[in-house]
């Protein structure tokens, strides 16, 4: 009967979800800076029977806690909220308000099918045998993110399993759904390194120590670190995108700044990348005698999902086939990162994604793209499918 009765409330405030998803996507704010976002979040949940805690992480995080009837297990259901810097360029009634910001990653119906969810959990909590935590999370679009500051919070330690949703108009159409088990999303890690060498007259280098020779060098050496040093069953990427070293033709160069941006799929890539980038530099001062400084940042890690529970989700999810879902199928590894990864890493759990390609559109704009749109139809989905997980894992029928 809970069941039933959840997926009904649902279908009578679809409409409800486009408001709230048209409402935020026409005010969209930057990553940490979405005051007004957090305030209409906040707003909402004013009045109602939960504790609402706010700034949880020292960012405009939210945590909504729906404490059940009966007593049992506390899980987490996870939406972002932040936007991004690109001027919109759909014809949408709705576009956004606040130029050169723009909700083109699907996080405004995110945001928009939870707190609706979050209020049929709230209207019918006493019969809920556990507790919900409703994450309402800002700052996934840039480093070092939201997730991170509210996990090291421990305003989820008592969280048991965590999930999350994300729509990919490129995925499918409205009604399917993806997921992926094991490593899912790729870790990124941001580096930089001084070259510190001694300047001097390009007629005298024994006179000098050149830090371009050094910095040439070290992006030769780079290049194999994946070729030689990783499993060829493993993936990784190690590129160079700036080289500070513009100076004058016939003058030895003192200082060279190098920046780079590392990908991998798994843990253990990324700390072997890290190790051996780090050998690669201590070998470079001595052979060079220059003096290195190295920033090296991980940012996301790669996202793991949980294989156990995620073959529990894709079972619940089973329920829903013919009903509101045409289809539920293993999606392909993503090379993006997410900063979901970082509740994984702690808390048990799966984030699957949610078709939503526009009607009669045969080519989605992807994720980030400033032509960006969903079907709006895939809020309902998108609810229901998370309902449909929370009801599996409480065994309500
Ligand atoms: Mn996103």
């Amino acid at each position: 009967m809970f069941r039933e009765t959840l997926m009904t409330l649902l279908e009578e405030r679809q409409k409800e979800m486009s408001e709230i998803r048209r409402y935020l996507h026409e005010h969209p704010e930057l990553s940490f800076k979405e005051d007004k976002t957090a305030a209409y979040i906040c707003d909402f949940y004013h009045g109602k029977d939960v504790i609402v805690e706010t700034e949880v992480g020292g960012v405009h995080g939210i945590i909504v806690t729906i404490t059940g009837g009966k007593p049992g297990k506390t899980i987490g259901l996870r939406a972002d909220f932040d936007a991004l810097p690109i001027a919109e360029e759909t014809e949408l009634e709705f576009a956004s308000k606040n130029p050169g910001v723009m909700h083109a990653c699907g996080h405004d119906g995110h945001t928009a099918y939870l707190m609706i969810l979050a209020d049929c959990f709230i209207q019918l909590k006493k019969e809920l045998p556990g507790t919900i935590k409703i994450i309402h999370q800002p700052a996934e679009e840039t480093p070092p993110g939201g997730a991170k500051s509210i996990m090291e919070s421990g305003a989820l330690d008592e969280v048991s399993e965590i999930f999350g949703i994300h729509f990919f108009p490129t995925f499918g159409k409205t009604g399917e759904v993806g997921y992926h088990k094991g490593f899912s999303m790729a870790g990124r890690t941001y580096f930089k390194l001084g070259i510190q060498g001694t300047g001097g007259h390009g007629s005298s280098p024994h006179m000098a120590n050149d830090a371009i020779v050094a910095a040439s060098y070290f992006v030769t050496a780079l290049q194999t670190v994946v070729s030689r040093r990783l499993n060829p069953f493993e993936t990784g990427v190690v590129t160079i995108g700036s080289f500070d070293g513009k100076g004058s033709f016939n003058v030895i160069k003192d200082y060279v700044e190098l920046e780079g941006d590392v990908r991998y799929m798994n843990q253990a890539t990324q700390e072997r990348i890290e190790s051996e980038i780090k050998g690669l530099v201590v070998g470079l001062e001595s052979m060079y005698g220059i003096k290195a400084t190295l920033t090296y940042t991980a940012d996301y890690p790669p996202l793991y999902n949980n294989p156990e529970v995620t073959d529990q989700v894709v079972s619940y999810l089973q329920k829903g086939m013919g009903e509101y879902l045409t289809d539920i199928r293993e999606a392909e590894m993503l090379s993006g990162s997410e900063d979901f990864a970082y509740y994984l890493e702690k808390i048990p759990g799966t984030f699957f994604y949610i078709g939503c390609a526009p009607e009669g559109v045969n080519q989605p704009f992807f994720n980030h793209h400033p032509k960006f749109d969903i079907d709006e139809a895939a809020l309902l989905v998108a609810a229901k499918s998370v309902a449909e997980v929370v009801c599996g894992y409480y065994q309500l029928t």
